[in-house]
C-alpha cells in the first residue's frame, strides 16, 4: 500500500537457542535498537522495545510462514522487514488509514501497530498472519492479484472467525473490486468453499506468469471474477429467499 524505503542498522549476528538468529544491538537515530532476525524475517521496533515481544513476533511469523509455504508452494524473498510501532506513532509513520493496524508495503515490508501489548495475543497474531499472507499472495501473483482478492484471501487465511451476516443479504456490488472489506472476505470464502485452496494458488501463479486476471480465473475457476460474483450473488439471494419463506409468520 505504501511505497517507501525502510533503512536498517547493521546488526551483529549470533545463534540463539531457538535456532533463530539473534541480532545484537544496532545503533539507530533513536538509540540502541535490538532486532530479531531469522532467514525469513527481520523484526525491529520503532520506539520502546520489548525483546520478548520481538522474539514472540518472530516465532509466530515463522509458524505462519511455514503454513503459507506449504499452501502456496513458494515463498517471498527474505528476510522480510517487520517493523513494530506503538499505536500512537503507527498511523503518522506509515500513512495507514485510521482503521488499519497493519500495512504490507510495496517494498515488501510488514508494518504493525502493537499498541501497548507485552505478549502476542490472538489479535496481533491475526494481524501478522494477515500481512504475511499479502507477502505470499504478492510474490506468487507477481503483484498482479486484484486488491479484492488480496484482502479477501488475506482475511480468509488469517482469520477463521465467522463473519457477521450482512444487514442486506443481497450482494449490492456487480464487480468484485467495489465490494467492501467484509464483502471481499465473504466472496473469497465462497470461492474457497467450492474450490480447493490449491486451485486458488494456481490462479495466483497463473497471474504471476503474465496471464490476465480474467483468463486465470476462467481457466482455473470456470468464470471471470464478474461472472463468479454474479453466480454468488444469485445464490445469496436464493438462500435469503428460502430463509424468509421458512420464517414463521406472526
Ligand atoms: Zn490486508
Amino acid at each position: 500500500m505504501l511505497a517507501r524505503h525502510i533503512k536498517f542498522g547493521v546488526a551483529t549476528l549470533a545463534l540463539c537457542a531457538t535456532g533463530l538468529v539473534h541480532a545484537g544491538t544496532a545503533m539507530q537515530a533513536h538509540g540502541p535498537e535490538p532486532q530479531r532476525i531469522s532467514t525469513h524475517f527481520e523484526v525491529s521496533t520503532r520506539g520502546t522495545t520489548s525483546q520478548r515481544l520481538e522474539r514472540e513476533v518472530l516465532q509466530v511469523l515463522e509458524t505462519w510462514h511455514h503454513r503459507y509455504m506449504v499452501m502456496f508452494e513458494s515463498e517471498p524473498m527474505g528476510p522480510i522487514p517487520v517493523i513494530l510501532y506503538p499505536r500512537r506513532t503507527f498511523h503518522g509513520s506509515t500513512g495507514a488509514p485510521h482503521w488499519a493496524d497493519g500495512v504490507y508495503d510495496s517494498d515488501g515490508a510488514i508494518h504493525a501497530a502493537i499498541g501497548g501489548v507485552a505478549r502476542v495475543g490472538a489479535g496481533l497474531e491475526r494481524l501478522l498472519a494477515h500481512e504475511l499472507a499479502h507477502a505470499f499472495i504478492n510474490q506468487l501473483s507477481g503483484s498482479r492479484a486484484p486488491r479484492w482478492l488480496q484482502e479477501g484471501l488475506a482475511q480468509a487465511l488469517a482469520d477463521s472467525r465467522p463473519v457477521k451476516p450482512p444487514v442486506h443479504p443481497r450482494v449490492a456490488a456487480t464487480r468484485p473490486d467495489v465490494l467492501d472489506y467484509e464483502g471481499t472476505l465473504r466472496f473469497t470464502r465462497h470461492l474457497l468453499s467450492i474450490h480447493a485452496t490449491a486451485t486458488i494458488r494456481d490462479t495466483l501463479a497463473d497471474m504471476g506468469t503474465g496471464r490476465s486476471i480474467d483468463a486465470a480465473f476462467q481457466a482455473r475457476l470456470g468464470g471471470t471474477p464478474v461472472e463468479l460474483l454474479a453466480a454468488w450473488s444469485a445464490r445469496e439471494e436464493r438462500l435469503a429467499h428460502q430463509q424468509m419463506m421458512m420464517e414463521p409468520t406472526p
